[in-house]
């Protein structure tokens, strides 16, 4: 049981659920407080994951999601490459996911974070929309990342329908068929090497004429015999039957000359943001804002672990997904033990300290 400013009244459901009243910024709050012994953000698969096994080992935990339970996954057309599973679309993926979650009893909760505080006695506190409140020892944040966007005609549309933000995730589905990747960085290019391996030609296009990659990327991508680069170009809108995306229409920068270049499979790599801002307090991060943690998963934060594509590391998968998720959840629980087992600090121990360092 946390100890915050929950009072009495209003207390539901033996005493987990209790009403609080604070101020923040000078406006009275009257929350909604639930807690837990662990709060579980975001339901992609790691989260989904960290939900079941948290309910398996029956943990008293809340899995709050903003939307519905998926992810990345809602994005996915098909999925071939989770073992076991030969080919299954993303969004059954996401349904089969949480139903395995719920059967093992985890509260899964709609609620959009709005804010995640650290407190001084070392719990946290998630605020969602609509004024509840989450509190817990311990939490396994998994709210993932976002590919950003073009931001153009064709795009929503033909998402999953050829235009991809993942190469590893769909690439296969475009074997001998002409691949456009668009981006810069090393991502677009080192995807865009990928994608030599299915694609029968791959063409990067690019708003300058200068990539923001790594030498060595760039190197390797431009000497392969099926890429070329479209240099100071952008897309204006990725064009399609109505089924399926067919290709781009682009618009030289220099120029301003119009043009069509056909492609099935529209690879779009022009950065990624992980889903951090709705932290309050610092967790120590890479230069792009992942979260970095040890192979426990645990961070720079006592009881904040984090699991899947909002971690640092080399790949974002489902696979490496639910592998996170799984290590969060049992070093999420060997911490809670150890919180329980750890002797509470005697009461007048901060004026007995103060009393030792003036008699020294
Ligand atoms: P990034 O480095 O931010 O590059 C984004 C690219 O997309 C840039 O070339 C940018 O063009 C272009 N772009 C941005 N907005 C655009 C728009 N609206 N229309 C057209 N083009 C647009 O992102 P990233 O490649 O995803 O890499 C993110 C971070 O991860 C980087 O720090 C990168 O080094 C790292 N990373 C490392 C590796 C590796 O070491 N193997 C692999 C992948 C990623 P401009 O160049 O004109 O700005």
């Amino acid at each position: 049981m946390v100890v915050g400013e929950a009072g009495g009244e209003g207390e539901e459901e033996a005493g987990r659920h209790t009403r609080a009243t604070g101020e923040t910024e000078g406006v009275t709050d009257d929350r909604q407080v639930h807690e837990h012994e662990l709060i579980i953000v975001g339901a992609g698969p790691a989260g989904l994951c960290a939900a079941l096994y948290a309910g398996r080992s029956e943990m008293d935990a809340v899995l709050l999601e903003a939307g519905f339970p998926g992810g990345q996954l809602l994005l996915t057309e098909l999925v071939d490459d989770y073992p076991g599973v030969e080919e299954v679309g993303g969004m059954e993926l996401a349904r089969r996911m949480a139903d395995h979650a719920a059967k093992f009893g985890v509260d899964v909760t709609r609620g959009h974070v709005q804010r995640v505080r650290h407190e001084p006695d070392g719990t946290f506190r998630v605020e969602v929309d609509g004024g509840e409140e989450y509190r817990a020892p311990a939490i396994v944040f998994t709210a993932g990342g976002t590919p950003k966007k073009l931001e153009v005609k064709g795009e929503a549309e033909y998402m999953g329908k050829g235009v991809s933000y993942c190469a590893i995730c769909d690439g296969a589905f475009f074997k001998g068929e002409d691949i456009a990747v668009i981006g810069g960085g090393d991502s677009a290019v080192e995807e865009g090497e990928f994608l030599t391996r299915y694609g029968s030609s791959v063409t990067l296009v690019h708003r300058r004429d200068d990539l923001r990659a790594q030498a060595v990327l760039q190197k390797r991508f431009l000497e392969d015999e099926k890429t070329a680069v479209i240099w100071d170009t952008v897309v204006e809108e990725i064009l399609g039957n109505g089924k399926q995306a067919t290709g781009l229409a682009l618009r030289n920068l220099k120029t301003d000359e119009r043009s069509e270049l056909s492609a099935t499979g529209v690879f779009i790599f022009i950065g990624f943001t992980p889903n951090v801002t709705m932290l309050d307090f610092h967790v120590d991060h890479d230069p792009v804002g992942y979260i970095i943690s040890d192979r426990d998963m645990r961070t720079s934060v006592p009881g904040f672990f984090v699991a899947g594509d909002v971690r640092s590391q080399l790949v974002r998968q489902i696979t490496t997904a639910v592998g996170d998720a799984t290590t969060a959840v049992f070093a999420a629980e060997k911490y809670l033990q150890d919180l329980h087992e750890r002797p509470a600090p005697a009461k007048d121990a901060g004026a007995s300290a103060a009393r030792e360092r003036q008699t020294v």
